[in-house]
């Protein structure tokens, strides 16, 4: 699946670096849930971010990457990833995946939740929940000598279990001194196939879920990924660092769901 000689495994000190880049992320996110709500547009949660980010003595980690012009991918119903903030207002029953990346000291942090807004029905709600859950599955297999397909087969049998369908053209990813980095983490895959994971291996864990057809198309604005059929998808992303007998989360939840208290999926 890959060369593993162009994997580049983490020293302690490394990934202390990105544990602190993937908190910034982390608190960056937790910043957006504060204000995400039906009524605001894209722009301004994408302001609260740079801002956010700038306080912590942080860069945007996407603007500018690849040419993407913003500080946050946000990604409304249909919409996957890589939507451009805009004026588009936010609205009742709205699902927004909002995906965050920083870069300090060198490395980068990257991180994405998906928020419903105001009152979601009850199957899209479902559909949150269970890539959602499909994340914390798929981590139990970031130990040191499992496969890439471990993981990949953990969080497809899952959500297929609940007749949802996995996006295949994007993947989640090691991350470094470089955004994307070798190797490649599909949602999709078979148990006990791909490369072994070393220790020290720093990856972004990244389900991107839908709920009608696996198929994704590109709008014609170059970046924004949406689904062929119009219906929903969900992307939830941690970052983790791959240790012996354990996986290290470098990023979390924590601080969103504590804005959100019992109202978060
Ligand atoms: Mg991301
Ligand atoms: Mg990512």
């Amino acid at each position: 699946m890959f060369n593993e000689q162009q994997v580049v495994v983490k020293s302690a000190d490394e990934i202390e670096i990105l544990r602190e880049n993937a908190i910034i992320v982390s608190k960056t996110l937790a910043e957006v849930a504060k204000f995400i709500k039906p009524g605001v547009t894209t722009i301004t949660l994408d302001k609260i971010a740079e801002e956010f980010i700038r306080k912590e003595g942080a860069i945007p980690g996407f603007k500018g990457y690849r040419g993407f012009p913003a500080t946050l991918c946000i990604s409304v119903n249909e919409e996957v990833v890589h939507g451009i903030p805009s004026e588009r207002v936010l609205k009742n029953g709205d699902i927004v995946s909002i995906d965050c990346g920083c870069q300090k000291n060198g490395f980068y942090g990257d991180s994405a939740y998906t928020f419903a807004i105001g009152e979601v029905n009850a199957d899209v709600m479902d559909l949150l929940k269970r890539t959602k859950d499909s994340l914390f599955l798929a981590l139990d297999w970031a130990i040191s000598g499992k496969r890439v397909g471990d993981i990949s087969s953990a969080i497809q049998n899952y959500v297929e279990s609940f007749g949802y369908s996995v996006v295949r053209e994007l993947v989640g990813h090691g991350i470094g001194k470089q955004l994307h980095e070798k190797p490649d983490i599909p949602n999709y895959g078979k148990r006990g196939s791909g490369a072994k994971l070393p220790t020290g291996l720093t990856i972004c864990i990244e389900p991107m879920i839908n709920m009608g057809t696996k198929t994704v198309v590109q709008a014609q604005d170059g970046w924004t990924i949406r689904t062929a059929d119009r219906m929903p998808s969900a992307h939830f992303e941690l970052t983790v660092a791959v240790q012996k007998d354990k996986t290290d989360v470098l990023s979390t939840f924590r601080y969103i769901e504590e804005i959100l208290g019992p109202s978060s999926i």
